[in-house]
């Protein structure tokens, strides 16, 4: 006879889950706070989605920090090149960008998502609850919810649980399962932002005129960590890949009370000799301003830059200017709201769970994705340690119920 598996929260952990569980013959009720599924998976979308990523497993693992050898393990049984299998067996092909990041091929996220609840909407054995938020749980496995009809109760065999981090509210992913979950004796950890922006007190000159806009092809340095990419300067600080790739430290770092300089090499390709060796040669009746203009290409963000970290005197010196520009110090206040932020770090310690991801104590609910307490960069780490998990999860499943 088949089980039965509760799985609430339909973001792509619990969606993975379902599709899973139902390709093994399983009957599956899925159950989620919102009016339709993956709204997070679709937000991601918008900038293209960025599945997984092509680099070597032994590296990708280490994207996971203190977790690594956890997810070396998971990603073994289910790796990026699976992901990119199980996309191609929904009909959706990806691609590997020049970042080595891996894409579907129409980018957004819509076209997988629609591909995959098709398949799971086709099978008898499966159950779509929409606009059921979870109430509270018990180790039993006992769920109550509060749904259009009023407050429903439901049991399965097995309860999967995945409700998210704490960012994009509007997406479903509110983090409030925090109280609701008080039964379980969870071990919860505070959410902070990841991979988030942060701010800069910007001096009122800088602000005159001014307009978010980017800088591309450059290197931040933070620590002793240098990462390649671009970065946004906003009218409250910066965001962007390259400050995201960094956003883990930073954050722990203010968490502290350390000042957290950031470090920006605005000519990556020149090195700080050629810089001065090119301010050296002739003026003629340029401004400075127009000299770093024309002899290095600077943009009007550059210089704006420059002028803002750069006293009056220290603008006249070539060599000064040089070292600014190879190594452009800003220094970062605060992280923006949790609310903005791609990820969040915080959530379900696995102190509390057991290697099968099941909760200890429990001997029926699992957990899944973001809810736990893990964090990765941007570059699909994200995605692919959700994949990973719910494949773990459903693995257990199976083998309890066979
Ligand atoms: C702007 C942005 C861009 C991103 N881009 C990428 C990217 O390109 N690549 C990448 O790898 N990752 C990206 N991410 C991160 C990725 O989207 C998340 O890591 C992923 O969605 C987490 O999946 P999840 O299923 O664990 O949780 P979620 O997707 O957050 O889903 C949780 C679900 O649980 C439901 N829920 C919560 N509480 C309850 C309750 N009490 N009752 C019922 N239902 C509930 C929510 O409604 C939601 O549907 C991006 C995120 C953002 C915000």
């Amino acid at each position: 006879m088949s089980r039965t598996v509760n799985i609430v929260g339909a973001g792509p952990s619990g969606l993975f889950c379902s599709y899973l569980l139902i390709k093994a013959g399983m009957k599956v009720n899925l159950f989620d706070q919102m009016g339709g599924v993956g709204k997070k998976f679709l937000v991601a979308g918008n900038g293209g989605l960025n599945l997984t990523h092509s680099e070597d497993l032994e590296k990708f693992v280490t994207r996971y920090g203190e977790h690594s050898e956890l997810f070396a393990s998971l990603i073994g049984e289910f790796s990026p090149t699976d992901m990119r299998e199980w996309c191609s067996s929904l009909g959706v092909e990806t691609f590997v960008g020049s970042s080595g990041r891996v894409f579907p091929k129409k980018l957004k996220a819509a076209d997988l998502l629609s591909k995959w609840l098709k398949f799971l909407k086709e099978s008898p054995n499966f159950t779509l609850n929409l606009k059921h938020k979870l109430l509270s749980a018990d180790l039993e496995g006992n769920l109550k919810f509060e749904s259009p009809d009023g407050e429903i109760s439901s049991y399965a065999d097995y309860t999967v649980l995945s409700l998210g981090g704490g960012s994009w509210k509007k997406t479903g992913s509110d983090g409030k399962w925090v109280d609701y979950l008080k039964n379980l004796k969870l071990d919860i950890k505070e959410f902070y932002s990841m991979n988030c922006g942060f701010t800069i007190d910007w001096s009122e000159l800088f602000l005159e005129d001014f307009e978010d806009d980017y800088l591309k092809n450059i290197k931040v340095t933070y620590g002793d960590r240098t990462v390649a990419g671009e970065v946004m300067i906003t009218k409250y600080g910066i965001e962007g890949g390259a400050i995201y790739a960094h956003s883990s430290q930073i954050q722990k770092d203010l968490l502290n009370h350390i000042k957290s300089k950031i470090y920006i090499d605005l000519k990556p390709q020149l090195s700080e000799e050629s810089i001065v060796e090119k301010l050296s040669r002739p003026r003629k009746k340029n401004s400075m301003s127009n000299h770093l203009r024309k002899v290095l290409n600077l943009s009007k963000l550059n210089l704006k830059l420059l002028r803002e970290v750069v006293s009056k005197e220290e603008f006249k010196d070539i060599n000064y200017l040089a070292k600014s520009i190879k190594h452009l110090p800003l220094e970062l206040v605060t992280s923006r709201p949790i609310d903005e932020a791609i990820s969040t770090s915080g959530g379900v310690s696995f102190e509390s769970m057991d290697d099968d991801l099941m909760i200890k104590g429990s001997r029926s609910i699992y957990l899944a994705g973001e809810m736990l307490d893990w964090e990765a960069p941007t570059g699909g780490y994200l995605l692919q340690g959700c994949f990973s998990m719910s494949h773990h999860v459903v693995n257990s499943i199976l083998s309890k119920s066979s």
